[in-house]
């Protein structure tokens, strides 16, 4: 797999956990006590952070920037193209790009609403 769309990939998914860390509903939803969970999920937080300067450190700035852009308007920055249809925008890929034997071998992007994209099988 491109190495960027790895990285890529893995913000994600740090996004995604912090995103969740740091809900009330999700927070709630453990059972443990509340200053126990307090300590656990702040000190799970800088983890979750630290992880993702590294990860931030090592991609483009321009690739980065995209990705935070497309975080704003769409909630991620990745996305798996599922049989051959974006898990975003829900457009379908055309045969040809979904046919090719090699994929994920570069960065892509989906052409109707521009996330970038990863290919599940
Ligand atoms: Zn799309």
């Amino acid at each position: 797999m491109d190495p960027i769309l790895e990285m890529l990939i893995a913000l994600e998914s740090l996004d995604a956990e912090l995103e969740d860390f740091e809900s009330e509903e999700y927070r709630n939803s453990i059972n443990i006590t509340q200053s126990a969970s307090d300590e656990v999920f702040s000190q799970q937080i800088d983890k979750l952070k630290e992880l993702r300067e590294e990860v931030v450190r090592s991609l483009p700035i321009a690739i980065y920037k995209r990705y935070q852009r497309l975080r704003e308007k769409y909630k991620r920055g990745v996305a798996p193209v599922v049989n051959g249809i974006c898990a975003n925008c829900f457009m379908e890929f055309p045969s040809a790009l979904v046919s090719r034997p090699v994929k994920n071998k570069s960065l892509e992007t989906c052409p109707n609403c521009g996330i970038y994209v990863y290919w599940t099988k």
